[in-house]
């Protein structure tokens, strides 16, 4: 018999920040024994909860409940599975929830996912959820209270919704919808997430909205990531990265430090923690959990 895990709405409930990691699948056998290696690494920074990815990115979509549950299972720390909704019917939503529910794992990260970028004619249809508040509604009908549910949020906006209003508006229909909390895109100005937090709150939502920061450790990399998914390079951080953008070790080293004083800087202006996005790396997350844990 295994203990199961705490939904993270029950963390919440004693921890005023937490931290925690963002995982994808590996897509060959080879990656995801050498992933177990780093859950392990990971894990013993003590995160309060560690999510992974729902087929981001070409990731494996079947891999990912087997991550989560070797997470709670071998690790004792509560896992967070991402599904996402338009490349499923919602027939098979039911199934994975379903299987999610047997594995026990009680979060979820709701999602829309992204249509196939090969196939730019591709509409949903009446079999599919258009959008995450759906899949948000149909989980909290089908399954009450059993899952914690997070959304994701855009500080900057979604690339499919500039305005930026209108955007919170349906944001906080996901909220409406039965989701708990935010986990935000990533962003490198701490201002946009701030304005984030303002907008939010005038429209009434209480609800944490968790920073999802990037260390940056491959400036080209980034940069082209950046365009696709609607996050802006501040000037201040491209004229620090952009001239030694081919030297490897100096930009690890100035995206330890620029990481590091951003994170400092979002907890001390009260934000509720640090979700980071570790693409599966665990240097240089410990160096930089280990400078901001004592304010944790
Ligand atoms: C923390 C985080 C984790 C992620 N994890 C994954 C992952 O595991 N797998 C993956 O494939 N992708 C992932 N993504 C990317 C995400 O799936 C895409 O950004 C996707 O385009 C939007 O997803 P969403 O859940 O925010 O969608 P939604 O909230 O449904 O929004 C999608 C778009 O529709 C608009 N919109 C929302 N509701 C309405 C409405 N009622 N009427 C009209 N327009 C509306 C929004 O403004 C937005 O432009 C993640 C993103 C974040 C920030």
């Amino acid at each position: 018999m295994h203990t199961v895990m705490k939904k993270v709405t029950e963390i919440f409930k004693n921890k005023e920040k937490t931290f925690s990691f963002e995982l994808f699948p590996p897509k060959t056998d080879e990656g995801y024994q050498k992933l177990l290696k780093t859950i392990e690494s990971l894990s013993s920074l003590g995160p309060d909860f560690i999510s992974c990815t729902y087929g981001a990115g070409g990731g494996r979509r079947d891999k990912t409940l087997d991550i989560v549950e070797h997470i709670e299972k071998e690790h004792q720390i509560s896992g967070v599975a991402h599904l996402t909704c338009v490349l499923n019917t919602k027939s098979e939503i039911q199934n994975i929830l379903e299987d999610i529910k047997q594995r026990d794992i009680q979060n979820i990260l709701a999602l829309r996912g992204d249509p196939p970028k090969d196939d730019l004619n591709w509409q949903p249809t009446e079999n599919n959820f258009k959008y995450a508040y759906e899949l948000c509604d149909f989980t909290r009908r089908q399954h009450q209270d059993h899952f914690a549910i997070g959304v994701a949020g855009f500080p900057e906006g979604h690339v499919l919704c500039p305005d930026k209003n209108l955007d919170t508006q349906y944001l906080k229909k996901k909220l409406d919808s039965g989701a708990d909390y935010i986990i935000t895109q990533l962003f490198f100005d701490n201002k946009d997430y701030f304005d984030y937090v303002k907008r939010l709150r005038n429209l009434g939502i209480k609800n944490r909205i968790i920073p999802g920061i990037l260390p940056i450790t491959d400036y080209r990399g980034i940069s082209r990531f950046c365009k696709t998914c609607g996050t802006s390079i501040p000037k201040k951080v491209d004229e620090i990265f952009d001239p030694i953008a081919e030297d490897k070790d100096a930009v690890l080293e100035k995206g330890i430090h620029f990481c590091v004083n951003q994170c400092q800087d979002l907890i001390n202006q009260g934000a509720p923690g640090i979700h980071f996005y570790t693409l599966n790396k665990f240097h240089p997350i410990d160096e930089i959990f280990n400078k901001i844990k004592p304010l944790l």
